[in-house]
């Protein structure tokens, strides 16, 4: 997977309005139940858009009048994704193979409309790699929800996370990575200012420390005035040449707006694996 931050509102969104001219082609009303608040997850934006595709896919094959309502609902350390219809449903005898692989049921629907019975197990196995769980009701007649779990991580969660991948795949490859780490100093000014403008103003940096990246593996995190860069085959005599490039974009990024210049200030670390792996896991602890 290739997780970033992803907004699911707004990925959702996306999604309905390409199923949009589908959905009404067939008469079929499609209706969103989304939290007023951004959803943030960690996760891998195309599998999420695959997961989405597919149930939503399926929704409209086996829905000839009526509706198909996507929702989304955040309950503690987890995201809760559902597409419902009101379409013919599944047998209840049938529900306990549904996502096994090549499974169809009653395929009475029409020419086009064929798939492969594959659609099911590959979203259960693109939710599981995510670490959440999947599961289906139905009606016969009635319709059928299909409703999917994303866990919400911690920050910290995060980057454990991504630094442990990291590590196992520089032990395998007996290859090595490096973390740059930027902090604003005095971001507690800014956000006794201003929470808002300051998420902004970190987001803002964030966009720009991603585009000012070039390799798809990069990952930017960041947290409370605290930017990670963890960037894969970085090793450590080029380490400084990529945290002088960024330190000069993000500086350029501060000096550009009057709000962030007269109150922060940058520092900036470098660290590589394995070299430093002793130092970084001190820093962190600190
Ligand atoms: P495919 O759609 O390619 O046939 P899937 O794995 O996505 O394969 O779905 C497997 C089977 O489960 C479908 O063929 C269909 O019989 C049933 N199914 C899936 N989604 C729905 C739904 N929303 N309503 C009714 N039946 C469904």
């Amino acid at each position: 997977l290739k997780k970033e931050e992803v907004d699911l509102k707004d990925l959702v969104k996306t999604i309905v309005q390409a199923f949009e001219s589908k959905a009404s082609e067939k008469g079929l009303d499609m209706r969103l139940e989304l939290p007023g608040e951004k959803i943030l997850v960690w996760a891998d934006e195309d599998k999420l858009n695959q997961i989405f595709m597919n149930l939503i896919d399926n929704a409209i094959k086996f829905t000839r009048q009526g509706f198909i309502k996507i929702g989304l609902e955040e309950k503690d350390k987890e995201v809760f994704c559902s597409v419902q219809d009101s379409g013919i449903g599944i047998p209840a005898e049938d529900l306990p193979k549904i996502f096994d692989k090549f499974t169809q049921f009653g395929r009475k629907d029409g020419p086009g409309e064929k798939g492969t019975g594959l659609g099911l197990s590959i979203v259960k196995g693109l939710v599981s790699l995510h670490g959440g769980q999947i599961w289906v009701e139905s009606q016969l007649g009635r319709g059928t929800v299909v409703t999917f779990s994303i866990p919400k991580l911690s920050f910290e969660d995060r980057l454990k996370e991504c630094l442990s991948t990291m590590i196992q795949e520089s032990v395998e490859k007996k290859g090595t990575f490096s973390v740059l780490v930027f902090s604003l100093l005095k971001w507690e000014v800014l956000c006794q200012e201003s929470e808002q403008k300051a998420s902004q103003a970190l987001s803002g940096m964030v966009s720009l420390l991603r585009k000012s990246l070039r390799r798809s593996g990069d990952t930017v995190m960041a947290k409370e005035g605290r930017f990670f860069l963890i960037l894969p085959d970085t090793k450590k005599k080029d380490a400084p040449f990529v945290l002088e490039r960024m330190k000069e974009i993000l500086t350029g990024h501060i000096r550009s707006d009057a709000w962030l210049s007269e109150k922060i200030s940058l520092e900036a670390y470098a660290f590589s694996y394995p070299e430093d792996a002793v130092a970084l896991g001190k820093w962190l602890e600190e």
